[in-house]
């Protein structure tokens, strides 16, 4: 058994390197994999379903190849991407599985999977957006408008978004030692994956007298970074794609 994690790719036109590793990583380790789950800001935007741009529909036809080859993939929003929703994850075979969710593995582990934002909670301005926006109300309205005007919207919130980012103190933008206490409580002491952060790390914690680990995932770049349970533990590894084969320019 092979279950394979990642997060944070960001996927955007303006970061071809990154679409460059995930086809790779497609292609490469996830193909030999059993499952896949991707844990959230798989897209550095989402629109809506019906936001047809080159990206979407070439993520499309590759996540749809590999769930086709026999790979189970499932998708957890971030809060990048929470608006994708059941036409894309139908087209491109995607399982959507809710924040967070639990895997029992045979050898009765049980690996809790999140992708981490909730867990955030001293970024109160934060917490409250994440409310408003993951509320169905708001989301059906907000799909209700136009193309356009959405893609405007999100524009604009990303420049803010990266305007306050400059004035939060670093450490609230980290998970909360109490929330992650909490859940792990709530489920009975499992190992967490999240992501989120952009900090990869494997933490131990002591909770109640029992040791958890929370492994978190790494953002992408240049090459695809993920975590592996080989059926005994979890790793880090980082797949480096084959050097790109540029063809020589015509003088
Ligand atoms: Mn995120």
């Amino acid at each position: 058994m092979r279950i394979l994690f990642i997060s944070d790719l960001h996927l955007s036109e303006e970061r071809p390197e990154t679409i460059r590793a995930f086809l790779a990583f497609l292609g490469g380790p996830a193909r030999q994999a059993s499952d896949l789950y991707i844990l959230g800001d798989l897209f550095e935007y989402w629109a809506g379903d019906d936001d047809d741009s080159p990206l979407n529909r070439l993520a499309e036809r590759s996540l749809r190849s590999l769930a086709d080859s026999g790979v189970h993939v499932y998708f957890i929003a971030g809060n990048r991407d929470f608006l994708l929703g059941k036409q894309f994850a139908t087209q491109a075979g995607l399982s959507l599985l809710p924040d967070p969710s639990t895997i029992g593995l045979d050898d009765r582990t049980t690996l809790l999977v999140s992708h981490g934002d909730a867990l955030c909670t001293d970024d109160e301005a934060y917490q409250q957006y994440r409310t408003q926006v993951r509320d169905t109300a708001w989301q059906h309205a907000f799909l209700a408008r136009p193309l356009a005007d959405r893609k405007a919207f999100i524009e604009d919130l990303r420049h803010r978004s990266t305007l306050a980012k400059r004035d939060k103190p670093i450490e609230i933008m980290d998970v909360n030692a109490d929330a992650v206490s909490r859940i792990l409580r709530q489920y009975d002491y499992p190992t967490l994956i999240h992501g989120h952060t952009h900090r990869p790390a494997r933490h131990l914690h002591l909770i109640d007298g029992k040791h958890c680990e929370r492994w978190v995932l790494s953002d992408w770049h240049d090459d695809a970074p993920y975590l592996i349970w080989n059926g005994a533990s979890i790793e880090a590894r980082r797949f480096r794609p084959p050097a790109e084969k540029i063809a020589a320019a015509p003088d």
